[in-house]
């Protein structure tokens, strides 16, 4: 069975719909869900985007109406990405100052503890957009899910 991925060199997306009376999604490569993910496009499609706002989801992509809208706590998985993103740039950055260019501890912490609080708040978007890109590639069938077809079949 041939791959169905885009293979535009330029990075831009091309058209990544099943074939004609094939109903499968073709499975986007990690690289792509990452990159998806990091343009807070929809993982299954790229064209759709994850939020109508600052903080709101779509609750399904509106182009191909992948379920973004997932079971309570579904979510949550996503502050570990978030903060361990925060906890792994303030540890470097804390060592890289301190070591590095021999600046004080005391002087390091005000900007380092502003950078915890902003950080996190403006990568909130993104970490979820990257959990869901997780949930996808360990479990790629959540790729087909498509209440509306699924009911036309039964
Ligand atoms: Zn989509």
């Amino acid at each position: 069975m041939p791959e169905n991925t885009p293979t535009d060199p330029t990075g831009e997306e091309t058209s990544n719909e099943p074939a004609p009376g094939n109903s499968r999604w073709p499975r986007p490569t990690f690289e792509t869900l990452v990159w998806r993910g990091l343009r807070l496009r929809c993982p299954r499609c790229g064209q759709g985007k994850l939020f109508c706002g600052i903080i709101k989801m779509n609750g399904a992509c509106p182009h191909c109406h992948f379920k973004f809208e997932r079971p309570p706590g579904f979510y949550l998985g996503s502050t570990y990405i978030n903060y361990g993103l925060t906890a792994w740039i303030t540890t470097a950055a804390f060592m890289i100052g301190r070591f590095r260019f021999n600046i004080p501890g005391s002087t390091l912490v005000w900007p380092l503890a502003a950078f915890c609080l902003i950080f996190p708040t403006l990568f909130f978007r993104h970490a979820r957009s990257l959990w869901l890109v997780l949930d996808c590639q360990f479990d790629s069938s959540v790729l087909n899910e498509d209440p509306e077809r699924q009911e036309m079949q039964d």
